[in-house]
């Protein structure tokens, strides 16, 4: 089976052999990049292993600035940093709810999109923090607007996806629409587009909750209705969003940025 590299609106879905970083590194000379991440509670354990592998594979050789939020800013450890990379640390309220926690992202990207990050960065890559660079991550997923195909559906039919499919909700997707399911694990794009993005979310999340209801796969279902309607510019595929548990791994040549097994029920409570 061919996996396709070009989306039906032209949007590159970036592979290993489709791009030839050495043009791109000199088109990213003075490039700055921020990544984004979450390590409240205790996922704070994921946090240090986490950055030690953005060190290696993250965007080596560029201006790289780390965004972390947590609710323990005095126990990080930091990682032993190469030059052109800074690490601040914020602090964020631990709500007592992970998907909460996982939510709240959205609003703190609102706030951060906004006033702090346009004079320090020119793109934002968001991520989940129980996860490690295993290879390489430069700036081929640079782009205004970076969404990165869920590894559990790059072969899945649109049917079978998992949006929302309440009407009731705001992060409702109806049937024949969308084009492929995305996971929220990591994404990016210009700061003006995560600014954008994160508003819509925030929005979305928040109207949920007036009704008390909750979209299926939080965040991440607010995200894929965004994406319908505002489509990625580029598209990563499962290569940089990789879990050793799934199926289908011999499409997978470059394991680039790999989930860290945890025990749910531990860590999230
Ligand atoms: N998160 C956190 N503390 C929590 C719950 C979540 O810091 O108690 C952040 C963390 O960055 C995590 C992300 O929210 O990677 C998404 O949650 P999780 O990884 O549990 O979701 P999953 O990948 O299992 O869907
Ligand atoms: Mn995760």
């Amino acid at each position: 089976m061919a996996l396709n590299v070009l989306s039906t609106w032209l949007a590159p879905i970036i592979w290993d052999g489709t791009y030839d970083i050495n043009v791109l590194n000199n088109q990213h000379n003075e490039t700055r990049i921020g990544l984004f991440v979450f390590a409240v509670k205790k996922y704070i354990r994921f946090l240090l292993p986490f950055l030690e592998s953005a060190e290696r594979y993250f965007m080596v050789g560029h201006k790289v600035t780390y965004y972390v939020f947590t609710d323990k800013v005095n126990d990080v450890v930091k990682p032993k940093m190469a030059e052109g990379r800074i690490l601040q640390l914020h602090d964020v309220a631990a709500d007592q709810r992970w998907q909460d926690v996982s939510m709240r992202r959205m609003e703190t990207l609102t706030v951060f999109t906004k006033e702090r990050m346009p004079k320090e960065i020119d793109y934002l890559v968001c991520a989940d923090v129980d996860m490690v660079f295993n290879d390489h991550v430069g700036v081929e997923i640079l782009g205004d607007l970076v969404a990165t195909i869920h590894p559990g559906y790059f072969l899945s039919d649109t049917k079978s996806f998992p949006y929302e499919r309440r009407p009731v909700s705001a992060a409702y997707i109806p049937h024949g629409q969308g084009d492929f399911y995305y996971m929220a694990a990591l994404y990016g794009g210009k700061v003006d587009e995560i600014y954008k993005l994160s508003m819509a979310c925030h929005k979305g999340i928040s109207e949920d909750k007036k009704k008390d209801i909750e979209a299926i796969w939080q965040e991440e279902s607010h995200l894929n209705r965004y994406l319908v309607y505002n489509k990625p510019t580029k598209i990563l595929s499962p290569e940089y969003l990789w879990d050793n548990n799934l199926p289908n791994g011999e499409y997978i040549k470059r394991r680039r940025f790999i989930a860290v097994h945890k025990n749910h029920q531990e860590v999230r409570n």
